[in-house]
C-alpha cells in the first residue's frame, strides 16, 4: 500500500534521511522507531507530500506519488499537536476532513464519532474536551476522508502516562477494526512494541532493522537495535567454533554457547542476551554483583563477570550475598561493528 524506495534528503549540510527503503503492506501498522533526529518526521512528511525528497520514490497503491500535491494522495495526518480549529465545534473539526467530500456528512461525522467514543460531544468546542478527548477529535478528523494510509506522528506523546497507555491500547484496536494502514512516528519503545505489527528502527537517517516487535526485542540485528530496544548484556568476543545453529563465543577466556545467527567461525561478535534471560542460583559462572533495584515483583541486579558488566533480573532477594552462581541458557551473536 505504501512504499519508500532509497529516499535520501538533506537540510544544508544535515543528512536527514540517507537511501530509506521501506514497504508497508495494505492493513498493517508499522512503527517507525529510533531517537530524536533520526529523521523519523522528515520521512513522514516525505510520504504526505510536505517535504520534497533529494532523491527515492514514493509509492502509494502502485502508483508513483513523489511529485503528487498532499491532498492528492489519499493520507490523513495525526500530529502529536491536535492542531483543532478551536472556534469550530468538534463535529465541525470533523467535518473539516469532509469538505471535499459529496453525500450525508452529518451521517459520517456522527458515525466517526462513534467510532472514537464521542458519541455525544459533537457540539463542544475543543476546549471543553481533555487532552485525550482532543486527540481522538483529531482522529476522527484524520479518518473522516477514508485515507488509503494514516500517518501518525507521535500521536501520544502530549498526554500523561495512564492516558497514554489507555489511548495506546484504543489506538490499536481502533486501526485494527478499519484494517487500516498506517505509518506510526514514534521515539517510545514501549508504545512501538505494543502498538505496532513491525517496527521499524532508525538510526542517523537510515534503516537498522525491521521485524516484528518480539522479533525485534529477541533478535536484534545490530548493537543499537539491542540496547534502543530495552537492557542488553553485550559482551564482545570471537566465535571459535560453530556446530550447526549453534556457535561457541570465546568471552573472558571462557566457551560460551549461543544461537549462530549469521556468524562464521572467527568472527568478532557481542554474545546478546537480556537480563531476563539469564538463570540465577546455579550454573557454571560467579558473578559480583555491585548494586540491586527493587522493582516490586523483581529485583535487577547490576553486577560484574570477569571484568564484563552484567545486568539481570531475579526474583530472590540479592542482598545477603556479594556473589551470584548464574548460567546463560539463551544467548545470540551480533556482529561488531
Ligand atoms: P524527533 O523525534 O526529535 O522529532 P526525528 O527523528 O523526527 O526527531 P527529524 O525531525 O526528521 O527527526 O529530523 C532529522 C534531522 O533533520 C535533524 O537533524 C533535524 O534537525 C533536521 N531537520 C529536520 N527538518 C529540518 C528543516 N526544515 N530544516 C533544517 N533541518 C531540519
Amino acid at each position: 500500500m505504501l512504499e519508500v524506495r532509497r529516499l535520501t534528503k538533506r537540510f544544508g549540510h544535515v543528512v536527514a534521511v540517507e537511501d530509506f527503503t521501506l514497504a508497508v503492506p495494505e492493513g498493517e501498522v508499522l512503527a517507525l522507531l529510533g531517537p530524536s533526529g533520526c529523521g523519523k518526521t522528515t520521512v513522514l512528511r516525505i510520504v504526505a507530500g510536505l517535504e520534497r525528497p533529494d532523491a527515492g520514490r514514493v509509492i502509494l497503491a502502485g502508483r508513483d506519488a513523489t511529485d503528487w500535491p498532499p491532498e492528492k494522495r489519499g493520507v490523513g495526518l495525526v500530529f502529536q499537536s491536535y492542531a483543532l480549529f478551536p472556534h469550530l465545534s468538534v463535529g465541525a473539526n470533523v467535518a473539516y476532513g469532509l469538505r471535499f467530500r459529496r453525500g450525508d456528512r452529518k451521517g459520517r461525522v456522527r458515525e466517526l464519532l462513534a467510532l472514537v467514543g464521542l458519541a455525544r460531544y459533537e457540539r463542544r468546542k475543543p476546549h471543553q474536551l481533555s487532552a485525550g478527548q482532543q486527540q481522538r477529535v483529531a482522529l476522527a478528523r484524520a479518518l473522516a476522508p477514508e485515507p488509503r494510509v494514516l500517518l501518525l506522528d507521535e500521536p501520544l506523546s502530549a498526554l500523561d502516562a495512564a492516558l497514554r497507555k489507555d489511548l495506546r491500547a484504543e489506538l490499536r484496536a481502533l486501526l485494527g477494526k478499519l484494517g487500516m494502514t498506517a505509518l506510526y512516528v514514534t521515539h517510545d519503545q514501549e508504545e512501538a512494541l505494543a502498538l505496532a505489527d513491525r517496527v521499524a528502527v532508525m538510526r542517523e537517517g537510515r534503516l537498522e532493522q525491521v521485524a516484528p516487535p518480539e522479533e525485534l526485542y529477541s533478535r536484534p540485528k545490530t548493537p543499537f537495535v539491542a540496547s534502543f530496544l530495552g537492557r542488553a548484556n553485550l559482551w564482545p568476543g570471537r566465535v571459535v567454533s560453530v556446530d550447526g545453529d549453534r556457535a561457541f563465543v570465546e568471552v573472558a577466556g571462557e566457551r560460551i554457547p549461543a544461537e549462530r545467527g549469521e556468524c562464521r567461525e572467527g568472527d568478532e561478535v557481542f554474545l546478546f542476551f537480556r537480563p531476563e534471560w539469564v538463570e540465577v542460583g546455579e550454573g557454571l559462572f560467579t558473578a559480583e554483583v555491585e548494586s540491586a533495584e527493587y522493582l516490586g515483583d523483581r529485583w535487577e541486579l547490576r553486577a560484574r563477570f570477569c571484568d564484563l558488566p552484567l545486568v539481570l533480573i531475579t526474583g530472590q532477594d540479592p542482598r545477603s550475598s556479594g556473589t551470584l552462581p548464574f548460567a546463560i541458557p539463551t544467548a545470540r551473536t551480533i556482529h561488531q561493528q
